[in-house]
């Protein structure tokens, strides 16, 4: 299924969660949207890659510059964290990519997508972040 499906599926899936739960806020839409293409993220040309690796590589810089600022020049700081952070971002994802449909595509990735949800945001939002990761699984089988 393309990336609309999955987050079709992904927000019915949520949206009644969010019924079931009796929690809604945007921000949810966006953990829905978010867990429902993540799996993807094993795709180099997937929507999601293409939204989530500029996102990762701009934050880590954004982080890295704060730290290296103290012992280098601006520029010198901002080069060396944008190279670092593209380095810290192929790093992860590269054994992510050795095969699609692989730890991406597992439940384990579900449940370490709704701990981290859990550990941003609390229980409810970690329910809905499992439930919407977990429906791209299931449509991805059928
Ligand atoms: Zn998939």
């Amino acid at each position: 299924m393309n990336h609309l499906g999955h987050m079709i599926v992904g927000l019915i899936i949520g949206i009644i969660a969010m019924l079931v739960l009796n929690i809604f806020s945007l921000a949810l839409i966006g953990v829905i949207l978010l867990g429902s293409l993540l799996p993807d993220v094993d795709l180099k040309q997937s929507k999601v890659s293409r939204i989530i690796e500029p996102i990762a590589i701009l934050a880590i810089t954004i982080i890295l510059q704060k730290i290296a600022s103290e012992f280098l020049s601006t520029i010198t700081s901002w080069i060396i964290s944008l190279l670092l952070a593209f380095v810290i971002v192929w790093l992860v994802l590269k054994p992510l990519r050795k095969k699609h449909r692989g730890i991406t595509h597992s439940f384990k990735a579900a449940v370490v997508y709704a701990i981290a949800m859990v550990l941003l945001a609390g229980i409810p939002t970690g329910i809905v972040g499992l439930l919407s990761y977990s429906s791209h699984l299931v449509v991805d089988r059928l």
